[in-house]
């Protein structure tokens, strides 16, 4: 019986992915700020699929709660499967956007999976077996169509992803990042947008069965809505295209200075 750990577990996607892997017969962890919740998924998936089922409350903003769960990745019972789930949206544009709330979701969506991955690798890595699904979103491939940060910190997850696949792959992790689209969830509400004014939103049993296809193809990285699998492989074949061992000296382009 191997064990999933996932944050932002009391709702939405996070929720989905807890049902399946407990329909999967996965024990799980579920984290989120929201202990009733929770401990009520927790009750319908040891009822329904008589799976062990840990809560851990924890605001992953809050570096002290942060620490709890890499403690429980780190040293308790080994986790298989870390899925990086939890986040939120911040609308607006980033000029005279709240610097503050900045700082939170670049803690919620980089800092704490970062360190939540940092913190399962090692046992994965010592037991050669081992996944993170980060859940990134598609508006990183399109910046220019979401103002503000929110498509920089996702760009952060794919980036992440893509390396730390590079890295832990030979030892035996395997890491997927997975870029939703609009999906009906909460997440649209608490950023203030109603998501029926929002075209083609897949629902989110839709969004984690096909996620988890692609999971179960072990594929880097899961773009759901994307009919064309050529076009992602054309633009990751573009970057691929550039040269490896860029350094040295300047390129002649930039030998002629500007005149103005
Ligand atoms: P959601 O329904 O709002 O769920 C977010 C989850 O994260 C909840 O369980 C929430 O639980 C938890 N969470 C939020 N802030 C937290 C904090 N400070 N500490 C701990 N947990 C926290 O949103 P969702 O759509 O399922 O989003 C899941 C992921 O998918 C996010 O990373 C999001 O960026 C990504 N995504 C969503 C969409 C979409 O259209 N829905 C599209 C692309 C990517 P508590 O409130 O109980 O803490």
């Amino acid at each position: 019986m191997s064990t999933a750990l996932i944050t932002g577990a009391s709702e939405g996607i996070g929720a989905t992915y807890a049902r399946r892997f407990a329909a999967r017969g996965h024990d799980l962890v579920l984290v989120a700020r929201n202990t009733d919740k929770l401990e009520g998924l927790a009750a319908e998936l040891r009822a329904a699929h008589a799976v062990s089922v840990e809560v851990i409350t924890a605001d992953l903003t809050d570096a002290t709660h942060l620490g709890l769960v890499e403690k429980r990745l780190r040293v308790g019972g080994p986790v298989d499967i870390l899925v990086n789930n939890a986040g939120a949206a911040l609308m607006g544009p980033f000029h005279g956007n709240d610097p503050n709330k900045m700082e939170a979701l670049i803690r919620l969506n980089i800092t704490a999976p970062t360190l939540l991955a940092s913190a399962a690798v090692d046992g994965m890595a010592a037991r050669g077996n081992g996944a993170i699904i980060n859940i990134g979103s598609v508006v990183s491939l399109m910046p220019a169509y979401f103002p503000g940060i929110y498509a920089a910190t996702k760009a952060y997850i794919l980036t992440l992803s893509q390396g730390l696949a590079a890295e832990m792959g030979p030892k035996g992790v395997y890491v997927q990042a997975v870029l939703p689209a609009a999906t009906r969830t909460a997440i649209w509400a608490k950023a203030g947008v109603d998501v029926e004014q929002i075209p083609n939103v897949m629902s989110v049993d839709d969004l984690v069965d096909a996620a988890l296809v692609g999971f179960d193809r072990r594929e880097s990285v899961t773009i759901p809505p994307l009919a064309d699998a050529s076009l992602w492989e054309t633009f990751e074949g573009a970057r691929a295209a550039l040269p490896s061992g860029l350094g040295g000296t300047p390129a002649d382009r930039y030998r002629t200075p500007v005149t103005t």
